[in-house]
């Protein structure tokens, strides 16, 4: 008999699992992006523990009907993309199929679920098996709670850090999704103390206040730059505003945070001489093109994205800023560096 053999559909999805699911946040990442994907207006996100010990992300969206409850569970099951086709021209925040398996292969998982606001269904998963499946009641929408994460990856658990900097983390990642979607109301709550709260009411500069606070929303200016393929408009603020790293810079392509240097190099051209060495500005920039310039299948975890024209993006970006920037009289009011 050969020595090469098949893995258990368990053990392989505890691979899969390593490279979407690092840590509690990226649960709530995940789980986050399937309601935004089900079209949800509301996502309420509890968490206890830093996430540790449940995560639950209920939703007002479309719900999963009875007969996929059990499909979406398992490996590579979506109903987002069909033909390779689709595969280069993503409209949603998810597509490889993948999250839901990898979650329920390292947590304990309960999914309560209605598409019409009348029968709901309620499952429990450990490790991929579906333990109990049976009718409820609730609203149209999705419940998903996630239990004692690693539970059963032991190696997995040790990578976690301190329960604050998890935490953190969390408020981070509900913080860019909630900016990615100013039309959904966002909140975040942790052991009984909310932490995020956007009100969804389509507004971006409202969404910014919600999450880095009145004062500096208020303050930031305003810039659109487009040409025919990209379609740019974020808010900054003015170079009196700075932080002293680079992570109060947010990329937003087509509703989805994304990491890229370029581009956020970009926002500190456009600054030119305004802006102190070593400090970096509040942005948040909206990307919009057509999603065929873009391929999101570069990384499992879907932050870094390969564009057709990033050089075209940074320069209307700077551009943009720059332009803005030199309407403005711009005499430093106070020193606000924090
Ligand atoms: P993907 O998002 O890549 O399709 P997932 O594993 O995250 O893969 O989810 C699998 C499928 O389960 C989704 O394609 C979707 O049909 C369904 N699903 C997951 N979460 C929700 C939700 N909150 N509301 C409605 N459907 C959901
Ligand atoms: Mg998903």
């Amino acid at each position: 008999m050969g020595k090469i053999h098949e893995l258990p559909v368990e053990l392989s999805n505890q691979i899969a699992a390593g490279e979407v699911i690092e840590r509690p946040a990226s649960v709530v990442k995940e789980l986050v992006e399937n309601s935004i994907d089900a079209h949800a207006s509301q996502v309420l996100i509890r968490v206890e523990q830093s996430g540790l010990k449940s995560i639950e992300v209920n939703d007002n969206g479309d719900g999963i009907a009875a007969e996929d409850v059990e499909v979406a569970f398992a490996p590579h099951s979506t109903s987002k993309i069909a033909t390779d086709r689709d595969l280069f021209a993503i409209k949603t925040l998810g597509f490889r199929g993948e999250a839901l398996a990898s979650i329920a292969s390292v947590s304990k998982l309960t999914v309560l679920t209605s598409t019409d606001g009348k029968s709901a269904i309620k499952a429990d998963f450990a490790g991929n098996t579906m333990l109990s499946k049976e009718t409820f009641a609730r609203s149209k929408g999705t419940t998903m709670t996630v239990q004692d994460i690693f539970f059963n990856t032991p190696a997995r658990l040790k990578y976690v850090k301190s329960l604050h900097t998890e935490l953190n983390r969390i408020v981070d990642i509900v913080d860019r999704l909630a900016m990615g979607h100013p039309e959904i109301s966002f909140r975040l709550i942790h052991e009984k103390k909310d932490l995020v709260w956007t009100s969804g009411n389509g507004n971006l500069q409202q969404t910014i206040a919600g999450i880095y606070g009145r004062t500096i929303a208020s303050h930031m200016l305003s810039f659109e730059n487009s040409d025919t393929d990209y379609e740019i408009k974020g808010y900054f603020s003015k170079p009196d505003t700075t932080r002293s790293n680079r992570s109060y810079m947010s990329m937003i392509l087509n509703g989805r945070y994304i990491k890229n240097y370029q581009l956020s190099s970009a926002v500190v051209r456009g600054y030119g001489s305004k802006l102190m060495i070593g400090r970096f500005p509040v942005a948040v920039i909206d990307i919009k093109l057509d999603p065929n310039l873009v391929d999101i299948n570069v990384h499992p975890t879907k932050q870094e994205v390969r564009l057709a024209n990033e050089s075209r993006i940074a320069d209307l970006i700077s551009e943009g800023i720059r332009n803005r920037l030199s309407d403005q009289n711009l005499i430093p009011s106070a020193v606000k560096n924090l």
